[in-house]
């Protein structure tokens, strides 16, 4: 049923279509997972409206704080609500008119489970849907920012989660001859750099308390890292050359048996993110007249 969601775009780009649709082949239950997916990698194409609202980092932010924490995100018209509208009504049968779009906007931003489900509960609808379109519905800001803020990154980050946008990493990288691990956030596409002898949740160093899991016969390519110490995993890969910022979501999707694996063996991922972000986002309706301000003459 395409007709149904006509208004949204798809991507364009063919290594993305190609994806997409090896996906929806491999894992059809994923299938409403995937339309939203779709949708947004669409939506990110045409970044104008995202690129427009990336905001200026915080100055005195503190030194462990991502770049988006405590910023103020200002859109200049209605799009980003008209986009968020749509994903909440094709992702939770709800009328979107009883969600605030930016408020959902917001709280996807900032990870805040709590905040949506409270959303979700006023609407009257679930909250579960509702959690899978905001994070959706933020990753044309999320990614936009990745582009436009990837100049100011620290140049020594040591946090396990991603120095742009908090959110822990979706998998480790290990590209080139050096095999450097290289963290990757399935949201902002941010690529950071970590030692391999260090838990990127309870940053556990001592060797004897991390190892990986491997499949047997793939045992270069995937593997799955894991903590004995906070029982944390992490998926790794290695690869010739770095997933595109899009790619990410879709590796995570076509590695789930991995998640399966770990789970399975009593090691799970930190349900909490991993860094309140505090981010602000508002709409300015309409430019402010050009009027001037002159003050009273005496005695006119
Ligand atoms: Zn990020
Ligand atoms: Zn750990």
């Amino acid at each position: 049923m395409l007709w149904a969601h006509a208004r949204f775009r798809h991507a364009r780009n063919v290594d993305i279509q190609t994806r997409v649709a090896e996906a929806r082949r491999a894992r059809p239950e994923s299938e409403a997972w995937l339309g939203l997916l779709d949708a947004a990698l669409g939506e990110s194409e045409d970044g104008a409206v995202w690129e427009a609202a990336v905001p200026k980092p915080a100055a005195d932010r503190p030194v462990k704080a991502p770049l988006l924490s405590q910023t103020q995100i200002t859109f200049a018209g209605r799009a980003a609500r008209r986009w968020v509208d749509g994903m909440v009504r094709r992702a939770a049968r709800v009328r979107a008119r009883r969600i605030d779009g930016l408020a959902l906007l917001e709280a996807a931003v900032c990870q805040d489970d709590t905040r949506i489900d409270a959303l979700a509960r006023t609407a009257g609808t679930e909250p579960q849907p509702l959690r899978v379109a905001g994070q959706m519905a933020a990753l044309p800001l999320l990614q936009a920012c990745g582009r436009s803020l990837a100049r100011e990154l620290p140049a020594a980050w040591w946090e396990g989660y991603c120095p742009l946008c908090g959110a822990w990493p979706v998998l480790a990288e290990y590209t080139g001859l050096e095999r450097k691990r290289q963290l990757r956030c399935g949201r902002c596409g941010t690529r950071w750099a970590i030692p391999a002898l260090r838990c990127v949740f309870c940053a556990e160093t001592d060797h004897e308390n991390l190892g990986y899991l491997a499949p047997e016969e793939d045992e270069q390519m995937r593997r799955i890292e894991v903590c004995q110490t906070c029982k944390g995993y992490l998926k790794g890969l290695t690869t010739v050359g770095a997933l595109a910022p899009w790619a990410i979501l879709l590796d995570d999707l076509m590695t789930v048996p991995l998640d399966v694996a770990a789970l399975e063996r009593g090691y799970q991922r930190p349900e909490r993110p991993a860094y309140p972000l505090e981010a602000r986002i508002a709409e300015r309706r309409r430019p402010l007249l050009g009027f001037a301000f002159a003050a009273w003459k005496e005695g006119a």
